[in-house]
């Protein structure tokens, strides 16, 4: 329970030295020191019949009590760490109360550190239920790693690589982790590296991000139009072989070669039907396509 209860007093004492410091000017020094040296006297009384825990109770006690003649210098005890004792032991002016050696404050416990101690705490002193939770709390902490700034991610470079004559991004993923964004002409890649190696990479087309306006994208589908409207493209736009040869004053005779490249043959009408045209709507353009595809 020792370690329990030094840090409760700890706790207790950083929130009051502002207290004493405040007190020491109204008081005669004299008076003060007499009292610093009061106190040390009874911890060591204290010390010598009932061991460290008397001298803590004492002080928890003087704590507790406002208006203890003692209170005053209890208010200023600080938990520090004393090698002779070899423990966080009460100290005043950093020396310990038990021992009479000097003592170093305590280091700042990170956020981490902290979580520690308490599973600590739990682990060896809780009921069976805590002890669990300790040991949970436990595992958790000792998988995090603590990382610079405590952020996962961090942004190394972003803007213009004048040598590249790119617009690229940079950042840092946990220790051995790294994300390249990269803007091309077309688009943009996102690299991603382990340690060593690249472990993943994906490009991304500026088509993706702006897509065409709805006309141009229309899909082939003939779902998208009916066969009335079919019947409507064809007739509009399909011509026999003898009518497409007179008008481009091919030969009839092996014509086939020289309409392929710019008409397609739609069979079920025998019609040569241009593949794109000027003159085409979109949505004609779209009709044109599925049948191309027979
Ligand atoms: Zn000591």
């Amino acid at each position: 329970m020792f370690s329990v209860t030094i840090h409760r007093i700890v706790r207790i004492t950083e929130c009051t030295v502002l207290l004493l410091t405040t007190l020491i000017p109204n008081r005669n020094m004299g008076k003060v020191k007499n009292e610093i040296q009061e106190f040390t006297e009874v911890c060591e009384r204290l010390y010598q019949k009932g061991g460290v825990s008397a001298v803590i109770e004492f002080i928890n006690e003087a704590l507790r009590q406002g208006d203890n003649v003692y209170s005053p210098v209890a208010q200023n005890v600080q938990y520090e760490r004393c090698e002779a004792c070899d423990n966080e032991m009460p100290s005043l002016n950093h020396t310990c109360l038990i021992c009479g050696q000097s003592t170093e404050p305590l280091p700042v416990l990170s956020f981490l550190d902290e979580l520690r101690e308490q599973a600590n705490e739990l682990i060896a002193f809780g009921d069976s239920h805590e002890k669990a939770k300790g040991r949970g709390m436990m595992d958790v902490i000792n998988a995090i790693r603590p990382l610079p700034n405590n952020l996962y991610f961090e942004l190394m470079a972003i803007g213009k690589n004048d040598s590249l004559q790119r617009e690229e991004i940079e950042i840092n993923c946990g220790e051995n982790g790294k994300i390249m964004i990269v803007k091309t002409d077309e688009g943009f890649v996102i690299d991603v590296y382990g340690q060593n190696d690249i472990v993943d990479t994906m490009a991304v087309w500026e088509d993706t991000l702006n897509p065409l306006e709805d006309d141009d994208d229309e899909p082939i589908d003939p779902n998208n139009f009916s066969l009335a409207e079919q019947e409507d493209f064809l007739d509009q736009w399909g011509q026999l072989t003898d009518e497409v040869c007179a008008e481009l004053g091919y030969d009839e005779e092996g014509s086939d070669d020289l309409l392929m490249v710019d008409y397609f043959y739609y069979e079920p009408k025998k019609y040569w039907i241009p593949k794109s045209a000027s003159m085409y709507t979109p949505r004609e353009q779209s009709i044109a396509d599925y049948l191309k595809l027979g």
